[in-house]
């Protein structure tokens, strides 16, 4: 329920990736700068050579709509078309020059995220509405991105490959930048998942226009300003803040030559349609959509792991990760001891201010999604409201925990991004039919197991195509090089952010054979 102590998160210690992560220091000095009123920030374009003459907008806190975080000017067409024109130009240089500079690159922009790290807290508390341990896990994942890349780039883009061949023949093999990179990204994420794609693109030689969610512009602009000053040339990134017209001014250019994108099935829909519809070059989609995730806990389960993680998973963050649990099937005869379980927990939770030590659920990110939220529980038939947990702030776009059951499955028809825990039961011998029901969702990205028989879990994850597969644990929360993270069908493309293969659907590859 409380912070991992700064020395736990901050302190000077691997990761279990093998990253070094910050240094010591003291959870006053961290609460003190916290405390310290934030600058507001002004964001705006960040394309080379081009001031905007768009009109500033108001930012505000998901947590306390009074509050002004800072002020954003949108892209326009005009700069769109700018930053296309100077990336465009800058790609051979960037991408003709060895991978050690591009890659050492990223390595200072995790030793500056390291640096800024309390500034960046404040700011994903104040934009996005993080917690600080949501913050903290989120800076962390930054920094790991950056130094897995910087790695994997390395060992991916280096030297040439000898092919085998026959004699009186030099075959290579290499890879190259494709071009400019469209990298369009979340609100949920707006550091790690953000800068995840544009370090990727970058290493692999890309030049990259980055337009970030239009509800977390100010921690982009932040991110981005930071990568300039790790030596990314001006021209090779490039920052578009704006709303779905921005995307599309990006996904329909002429000019483009990849996309990395990170929301919700329906945008990917649109986007894989705006290429398909372009004449040209073939244009590939990275796209890491959705999920109705499910965990499935048989009568074997240690119910008090069960309720532990079963809240942890659906909560934390407010629910809003796409890993996040949204039906939980529970096995009739222990169905009721563990929803109590479960319905203690969460009432245990502090919902509020999440710039706070002890809070443990912020806000949701706006006032839509807040409202989609309560229509879903109000249009929703529901067998029983199990619970709905806390105190809800009145500042803010808060929403309670909800935990409510259903009478099937089937009743879910799409995935609710946030705080609501959707609840079946099943009967003992009819496994078959939840593993049925969570293919028939049709997405594959997170789920979780909790059994302690070795053939059940065998069973369940054998049956399903899930990209990431959680055993009696948690199911959020995938560690950078040690649980690549990313789903499969109507979760997304691949290949898995934060794993050996992601970095090569930003490149292209060539072979040279040359007659010795
Ligand atoms: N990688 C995050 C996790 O494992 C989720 C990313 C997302 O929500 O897009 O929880």
């Amino acid at each position: 329920k409380q912070i991992p102590l700064p020395s736990d998160i901050y302190g000077r210690r691997k990761n279990s990736a093998g990253f070094e992560f910050g240094h010591r220091e003291s959870l006053d000095r961290l609460m003190g700068d916290l405390s310290k009123p934030l600058p507001e920030v002004k964001a705006g374009p960040l394309v080379a050579g081009v001031t905007s003459r768009a009109e500033e907008k108001r930012v505000t806190s998901p947590a306390d709509r009074s509050k002004t975080v800072g002020t954003v000017k949108e892209a326009t067409p005009a700069d769109v078309d700018a930053a296309f024109t100077a990336a465009d130009k800058a790609f051979k240089a960037w991408s003709r020059q060895p991978v050690d500079t591009r890659a050492a690159c990223l390595e200072r922009m995790a030793g500056l995220l390291e640096e800024n790290r309390n500034r960046l807290l404040a700011l994903l508390a104040a934009e996005a509405g993080k917690t600080l341990d949501d913050g903290i896990a989120e800076i962390r994942e930054a920094v790991d991105f950056c130094r897995y890349y910087a790695d994997k780039g390395r060992e991916l883009f280096g030297a040439p490959v000898q092919m085998p061949g026959p004699t009186g023949e030099d075959n290579r093999h290499l890879w190259r930048g494709r071009g400019v990179f469209g990298c369009i990204s979340p609100w949920n994420f707006p550091l790690a998942i953000f800068l995840g794609q544009i370090s990727a693109a970058l290493v692999a030689g890309n030049t990259v226009i980055a337009k970030p969610a239009p509800q977390t512009p100010l921690i982009a602009y932040e991110a981005v300003k930071l990568f300039h000053q790790a030596g990314v040339p001006a021209e090779a990134l490039a920052l578009l803040p704006g709303g779905p017209d921005v995307g599309s001014a990006i996904t329909a250019h002429p000019r483009l030559a990849g996309v990395a994108f990170t929301g919700s099935t329906k945008t990917a829909w649109a986007i894989n349609r705006t290429l398909a519809a372009k004449d040209g070059p073939i244009v590939p989609l990275i796209a890491e959509t959705g999920g109705i995730n499910a965990m499935i806990v048989d009568a074997t389960a240690l119910s008090e792991q069960v309720a532990d993680d079963v809240v942890v998973s659906a909560f934390r963050s407010a629910g809003q990760r796409c890993s996040a649990l949204r039906i939980l099937f529970l096995q009739e005869d222990v169905a009721d001891g563990m929803l109590k379980m479960i319905e203690g927990a969460a009432a245990e939770l502090n919902l509020g201010d999440p710039s706070k030590q002890n809070t443990d659920v912020g806000p949701i990110i706006d006032e839509n999604q807040r409202q989609m939220l309560a229509d879903h529980v109000a249009e929703m038939r529901v067998k029983q409201k199990v619970c709905y947990a806390g105190n809800v702030p009145e500042t803010g776009n808060f929403f309670a925990p909800h935990i409510i059951e259903l009478d099937s499955p089937a009743a879910l028809t799409r995935e609710v991004f946030g705080p609501v825990l959707h609840v079946v039961r099943w009967k003992a011998k009819e496994l078959d039919k939840v593993l049925a029901a969570v293919d028939a969702t049709g997405y594959g990205l997170t789920l979780g197991v909790h059994s302690r028989i070795e053939s059940t879990i065998r069973k369940v994850t054998e049956a399903l195509d899930t990209g990431n597969v959680y055993i009696n644990r948690n199911m959020i929360g995938a560690v950078v090089g040690t649980q690549p993270f990313g789903g499969s069908k109507l979760s997304g493309t691949g290949f898995k952010a934060g794993g050996p293969a992601y970095l090569m659907r930003f490149a292209e590859e060539q072979v040279i054979s040359v007659n010795t």
